[in-house]
C-alpha cells in the first residue's frame, strides 16, 4: 500500500501539469486548495499527497480525458536524457523520472511504473502509483508516441485504480 504522508514533490514536475491543461486558471485555483498555492516554484518542493488531491479534483471537473492529454503533453515537453533514445529504453525511464521527482522514493512508499516486456513488439507498463489513471494512461501513450509513432497504447482489462483496484496496466503494441 503506497503512502505519500510526507512526500514531497518536485515543482519541477507541476508546472508542466499547468501548462498543459486546457483551463489553465482553474486549475490554478483547484491547486491552491490542495497544495495552498497558485504560482508553483520549480526550485521548490510540495507535498505529494495534497498534489494527487487536486489531480483528483481535476479529473472529477474536468474529466479524465482532460488528465490523458496533461500526461500526453508532460511527455511531449519533457527533456530526455541523451542516453534515453529507444521506445523500450524511454518506457523504463518513466519510473526513474518519477523516483528522481519525489523525496522520499521507496517504491513502497510512492508505487512504481513497472516496466515489463512481453516481446519485441509489446510492452508493458504496471502503475501502482497513488497518481489518477488517466495521467498515467497519458503518460504511457505519450512516451509510446514520442519514441515511436507507430506505437498503439491502451489500458488492460482488469484491475484499474480509478475502480479502487491497487494498480493498472497498460499496454504499448507496434505493428
Ligand atoms: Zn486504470
Amino acid at each position: 500500500m503506497t503512502d505519500l504522508n510526507n512526500v514531497k514533490i518536485s515543482g519541477k514536475a507541476i508546472t508542466p501539469v499547468l501548462k498543459g491543461l486546457s483551463n489553465e486558471n482553474l486549475a490554478r485555483k483547484i491547486l491552491k486548495e490542495g497544495v495552498g498555492t497558485q504560482e508553483i516554484d520549480e526550485n521548490k518542493q510540495y507535498p505529494a499527497e495534497k498534489y494527487v488531491e487536486s489531480l483528483n479534483i481535476i479529473e472529477k471537473k474536468m474529466g479524465s480525458l482532460v488528465l490523458k492529454k496533461v500526461g500526453k503533453f508532460m511527455m511531449d515537453s519533457a527533456k530526455w536524457p541523451p542516453n534515453v533514445n529507444d521506445l523500450e529504453n524511454a518506457l523504463k525511464s518513466i519510473d526513474v523520472a518519477y523516483k528522481m521527482n519525489h523525496t522520499p522514493n521507496s517504491s513502497d512508499k510512492i508505487g512504481s511504473y513497472h516496466f515489463k516486456k512481453i516481446s519485441d513488439k509489446e510492452f508493458e507498463i504496471h502503475c501502482d502509483n497513488p497518481y489518477p489513471c488517466g495521467l498515467d494512461l497519458g503518460i504511457v501513450a505519450g512516451v509510446a508516441q514520442k519514441f515511436n509513432p507507430k506505437a498503439y497504447t491502451r489500458h488492460k482489462e482488469g484491475d484499474c485504480r480509478a475502480k479502487g483496484k491497487k494498480s493498472c496496466v497498460y499496454s504499448i503494441k507496434l505493428s
